[in-house]
């Protein structure tokens, strides 16, 4: 790579969106000189609305609590979920794990800006509106190169990158580190809308999760803002819109039309705001870290947006990553394998099996099972609420074969 304009940090890194904020932040907390290079310019959109509690205890470890409460998000409490006459609903106050009992359902264009204003606040550097186009990670230290906006570009050498560029994925293309999920490929129609709901039953706090009357790998999401407007979206594979209109408002609007409970609650909306869609977005990596670097969030792995755990791994990974990169920066000998990809990746395999448990229909029974036991569903809600590394959890430590024998006992009691 020439070098043309060389700058000299300790530790960059790429994009700004919650895992970059709050790694950032942490790693300036501990004193340390931290650069964020963010292509885009805040604030922009981005998908991934609903929160989980345990993402809230990132954001307060990053000194960011204040800003968030202050914002005036959508207080959230819990999850609902439909299925024709079903529902059932799982709250965040009564978890089996000690955790934050609410958190908030956000535009994230306005989230994310305030973990970025924050973490700047806190004296990280942000360059927006630059990107990160190439890497030399043979190099003694690794050096990036970046592209600012009149298309000049410059090289920044840092003793560690972080990579917290989501859908960016930089490192995983740059580095030929990208691995295929095992997740099938599937797609996201969405919109925001004035929901001018007034039906008794919704609950605004809650994320209401409904499925498809006769498909029930079809699902929507219904994110309520505090500002009278709600985020409706509807997920399924490919070959599930191949009957659908090629415009995206249509397709979102017939999937709706089909499922009658959601069609009602929607009843008064009005439609303001072009549909978007996103596909193919389940991906995966070989590894997690290498020599100078390590990956967070979502350019390392994502799994589905059904459990809304995103942000929460972004967060958590960001956490775990900074307290390793702080040690090894005082001169201790860390170990990145064993200390963060190994713990990170169990959690991250407990919402895996309960991902895989919705769209084979397992976890969807014991939802909406009417027998679970009041601890079985705190348990459950736990999970729901982002506490998916609380091992002291059964449904943490052995999700597959728990999930397994409910799903049976459920079989059982219903046919
Ligand atoms: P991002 O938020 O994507 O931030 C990455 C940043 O890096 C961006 O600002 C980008 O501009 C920047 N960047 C990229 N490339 C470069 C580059 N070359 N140079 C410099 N900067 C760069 N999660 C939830 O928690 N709740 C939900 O309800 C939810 N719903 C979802 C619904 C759908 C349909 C999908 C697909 C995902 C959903 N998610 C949800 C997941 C959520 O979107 C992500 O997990 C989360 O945004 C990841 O955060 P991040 O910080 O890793 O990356």
């Amino acid at each position: 790579m020439p070098i043309a304009e060389m700058e000299c940090r300790q530790i960059v890194v790429i994009g700004a969106g919650p895992a970059g904020a709050i790694a950032a932040a942490l790693l300036k907390r501990q004193g340390h000189d931290v650069l964020i290079i963010e292509r885009q310019q805040f604030p922009r959109f981005s998908i991934g609305e609903s929160l989980l509690s345990h993402c809230l205890d990132f954001v307060e470890e990053a000194g960011m609590l204040d800003a968030v409460q202050a914002a005036g998000f959508q207080l959230k409490n819990g999850a609902a979920f439909a299925w024709g006459e079903r529902y059932s609903e799982f709250d965040f106050g009564d978890t089996f794990s000690d955790g934050k009992p609410s958190t908030f359902q956000v535009q994230r264009a306005q989230f994310d800006k305030v973990l970025a204003d924050d973490a700047e606040r806190q004296g990280v550097e942000i360059r927006y509106q630059e990107e990160v186009t190439a890497v030399d990670f043979d190099a003694p230290q690794p050096v990036l190169r970046v592209r600012r906006m009149d298309s000049s570009e410059y090289s920044v050498q840092a003793q560690f990158v972080l990579d917290a560029s989501g859908y960016g994925r930089v490192l995983p293309r740059l580095l030929d580190l990208e691995a295929p999920s095992d997740f099938p490929i599937r797609q996201a129609v969405f919109t925001h809308i004035e929901d001018r709901i007034d039906h008794p039953g919704f609950d605004r706090q809650k994320i209401l999760i409904t499925i498809h009357p006769d498909m029930r790998d079809v699902w929507f999401w219904s994110i309520p803002f505090s500002n009278g407007r709600t985020s409706i979206g509807v997920v399924a594979s490919a070959e599930r819109f191949k009957d659908k209109p090629q415009n995206l408002d249509a397709c979102l609007q017939a999937f709706i039309d089909e499922t009658p409970s959601l069609k009602n609650v929607l009843q008064n909306a009005v439609w303001d705001i072009p549909a978007r869609t996103i596909g193919g977005y389940s991906a995966n990596v070989k590894t997690l870290h290498g020599k100078g670097f390590a990956l967070l969030g979502n350019a390392a792995e994502f799994l589905d947006p059904v459990f809304s755990s995103g942000v929460t791994i972004a967060m958590r990974s960001a956490s775990m990553a900074a307290a390793i990169l702080h040690r090894q920066l005082q001169g201790e000998r860390v170990d990145w394998e064993s200390e963060f990809a190994t713990p990170l990746k169990r959690g991250v395999d407990t919402f895996r099996a309960y991902v895989e448990g919705w769209y084979d229909s397992s976890f969807q029974d014991v939802i909406f099972y009417p027998g679970s036991t009041p601890d079985i569903r705190r348990m459950i809600s736990s999970i729901l609420a982002g506490y998916a590394w609380d091992q002291r959890n059964p449904f943490v430590a052995e999700p597959k074969r728990r999930l397994r024998m409910l799903a049976e006992i459920c079989a059982s009691q219903t046919s």
